[in-house]
């Protein structure tokens, strides 16, 4: 049986151009960009012009962008290097409850020494209310770090609200882009950001690459000592294969936005209305909001989620719950709790598909049949035992 990935927002399989880029830099460009001799300035010349293409995508400096390795090191740049820079000024961190663990456990470990966190919650379709923000904020406000688009339901965040509202205010605003970047258009000035993290590896390109956009003026302290890389703000010898090949990604991605936003919405009410001539019972989290294109988070009732995931796998579809499974017992998503609530059943039997590079239509009616056989088969046993 043919394997069926949709876990494309955990990762992305690489693309053939990219891939062939990245080769291509491995063997060739491996001069390290420090160096004054020319085999360093041909390496210095490819990290020039990536930091070039992807600045221009954001609408941004070249100045701006700092490589970091990866979604998490970029959060953790912004957070960490953010409080460094000004705790002087303040010590209040605004965030909400559905953030990335990159974000989420670099606050957490900010609030346990001392600073003081606001945790905005959502509503049930995931989104933070600018309003809110508004409220929260205060004189001593440093940071403010909301996600462009959730990754587990998909729910994309009024950015551009909240940087609307922070103009007025000194803190420095953080977005964390990495699941967004890519998929929707965004522009650095339009959105009002201050920093913005995104990683190669959601884009279809190589893992343990990312970019930290740092608008001119604002104030990071670097998370590592070392070097004078990245204009001191990120130590270490360039990863120059995997930022040549990030900025070919970005820019294919870029370039294909709107086809594949349009062919993901397709694949979305293929599944749903696949499912719903299997005569399946579902619902769909998120599904007032407005989400990503690639990815639907789908709650089946009368189903559990460890043996649906189980099941799936054995059926030969990959996909995420937004649950950890940790020895067997579930830790149910941050996410899914802070929508609908400690204890509610969506904690228990949502499934996170999420679509991407390869995929076909067949795919999608593939999957949908081989999950509704799975759910079907799951719905008989968990009956029966309550029987
Ligand atoms: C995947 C992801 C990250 C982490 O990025 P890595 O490159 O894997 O470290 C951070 N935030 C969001 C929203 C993500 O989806």
């Amino acid at each position: 049986m043919n394997r069926i990935y949709l876990d494309h927002a955990a990762t992305t399989p690489v693309r053939p151009e990219v891939a062939e880029r990245f080769s291509e830099l491995l063997m060739n460009s491996y001069g390290n960009p420090s160096s004054i001799h020319g085999t360093g300035r041909e390496a210095r010349r490819i990290l020039d012009e990536s930091r070039s293409a992807i600045a221009r995508l954001l609408g941004a400096e070249p100045s701006e962008i700092i490589f970091t390795g990866g979604g998490t090191e970029s959060d953790n740049l912004a957070i960490f290097g953010t409080a460094e820079a000004r705790k002087e000024e303040g010590r209040h961190i605004i965030t909400s409850t559905i953030e990335h663990h990159g974000v989420l456990n670099a606050v957490q470990k900010l609030e346990a020494a001392g600073f003081e966190v606001t945790w905005l919650p959502v509503d049930r379709e995931g989104r933070v209310s600018p309003e809110d923000v508004r409220s929260a904020l205060r004189m001593d406000t440093i940071l403010v770090t909301i996600m462009t688009a959730n990754n587990e339901v998909g729910t994309i965040q009024p950015i551009r609200e909240i940087g609307e509202i922070l103009k007025d205010h000194p803190a420095s605003f953080h977005t964390d882009a990495v699941q967004a970047f890519g998929e929707i258009p965004l522009d650095a000035d339009l959105l009002g950001v201050d920093l913005l993290s995104a990683s190669a590896h959601k884009i279809n390109g190589p893992k343990g690459t990312g970019f930290l956009y740092q608008r001119t003026g604002t104030k990071l302290s670097p998370a590592t000592a070392g070097g004078e890389q990245e204009r001191k703000r990120r130590a270490g010898t360039e990863n120059v294969p995997a930022i040549g090949a990030f900025a070919r990604a970005a820019e294919i991605a870029c370039e294909t936005m709107e086809d594949r936003a349009a062919e993901h919405g397709m694949f979305k009410r293929l599944m749903s209305d696949a499912l719903m001539g299997e005569g399946i019972r579902f619902k769909i989290n998120a599904e007032e909001a407005e989400t990503l294109p690639h990815i639907l988070n789908i709650s089946f009732p009368d189903t559990d989620i460890e043996q649906l995931l189980v099941n799936l796998d054995l059926a030969g579809i990959a996909v995420s719950s937004g649950s950890a499974c940790t020895a067997g017992s579930i830790d149910p998503s941050h996410v899914l709790v802070a929508m609908h609530g400690e204890g509610a059943p969506e904690l228990r039997n949502s499934v996170r598909f999420s679509f991407g590079y390869g995929l076909e239509g067949k795919d999608i009616r593939d999957a949908a049949a081989r999950t509704a056989d799975a759910v079907r088969r799951l719905t008989r046993i968990q009956k029966g035992e309550q029987l």
